[in-house]
């Protein structure tokens, strides 16, 4: 790796390495996942605006183009002009401080995000099992507790806040490696055990937005695309749950957006969390594509190769810090990719 970045750093010093990294980019797009943004009134963590506003300052500062994911999709499959670096913005899950605090900023910026809602949160019917995770520990009346998660049996304890903090996390990762029926019932048992009931409806902060605020939002210029009706790790739910997850949650969005984008995002979204039967209910209902949470560009070399690879398309989460987001889209990872792969 050490040599990896000299050789970097080296390069970074030649007169011709910005139109290398141009033509390493000429088939690769940079795909942006979000998720919260931060909310103090309502107490929420994540993504701050200022931030936000000061990429998208730089990325038009510096002639990025800023695309809509349904015409990256058509552009990679290859109908319309290369990909050429250009940069899509995504956001998942549908929480409220994406309408309220985020489409407001691509607004101003005319930059295009297309979100993913779960059609059931936005219906009230639910609100997202980590959200209840977290609830109960937050809540719990005890500091230690037991918890069957499918065969084994978990024993968190915690004295703190940090190692409150880390037994959420671990209960929480656990909980996606089972069964989407055992992860339920470990739920519910977790919560019992905590003394802790959760409430039908879900507190401010982890709260949807609402169908009229999409319609809104949809004015501003932000997209809609399904990302099922419930969140379960799809490859964790039964065949025929996994088909209602994505043709519910589809036909849902249609009967209540303007234009819906027929792109699927995988809940969860790594590797193991969805695979051939997803995308072969995805193909027959005439979705573009599919996108996951794995790091990665998308790629339009990949993309018109491999049948399946428009369902497999990779996303980067969205960095903190400026200098590591133009890392992603000067193609200064896809140097070092190409580089690794050499080596
Ligand atoms: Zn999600």
């Amino acid at each position: 790796m050490g040599s990896v970045k000299q050789l970097l750093l080296n390069s970074l010093l030649l007169p011709g390495f910005p139109a290398l990294l141009r033509h390493v980019q000429r088939n690769c797009a940079t795909v942006f996942m979000l998720h919260r943004f931060r909310d103090a009134e309502r107490g929420i963590a994540g993504c701050d605006v200022s931030h936000l506003r000061r990429a998208l300052a730089y990325l038009i500062r510096n002639n990025y183009e800023l695309v809509p994911l349904r015409n990256l999709f058509e552009r990679l499959g290859g109908k319309g002009p290369q990909a050429r670096g250009a940069v899509a913005f995504t956001i998942d899950d549908g929480y409220i401080d994406q309408a309220t605090i985020a489409a407001p900023v691509f607004s101003e910026f005319g930059c295009p995000v297309t979100t993913f809602v779960s059609t059931g949160f936005l219906d009230g019917k639910l609100w997202y099992w980590w959200d209840q995770i977290e609830h109960i520990f937050q809540n719990a009346t005890r500091r230690s507790v037991q918890v069957r998660v499918g065969d084994t049996v978990f024993d968190y304890r915690w004295e703190n806040e940090e190692q409150r903090i880390r037994a959420q996390a671990e209960f929480t990762a656990v909980c996606k490696r089972v069964s989407e029926a055992e992860k339920l019932t470990a739920i519910a048992q977790l919560a019992r055990e905590s003394g802790v009931e959760i409430p039908g409806i879900p507190p401010p902060h982890c709260a949807p937005m609402s169908w009229d605020q999409v319609r809104i939002c949809e004015g501003m210029g932000m997209t809609f695309g399904p990302h099922s009706v419930t969140h379960p790790v799809l490859s964790r739910t039964t065949h025929d749950a996994m088909g209602y997850e994505i043709t519910e949650s589809w036909a849902r969005l249609r009967s209540e957006a303007r234009s819906p984008v027929p792109i699927f995002c995988y809940p969860n979204g790594e590797r193991d969390d969805f695979g051939d039967r997803e995308i072969a209910v995805l193909r027959r209902l005439g979705f573009l594509g599919a996108v996951a949470s794995e790091p990665g560009y998308a790629n339009a070399l990949t993309f018109q190769g491999g049948e399946d690879d428009r369902f497999r398309v990779q996303r980067f989460g969205f960095p903190d810090e400026l200098p590591h987001i133009i890392q992603y889209v000067s193609g200064v990872e896809r140097f070092k990719q190409l580089l690794r792969r050499s080596t």
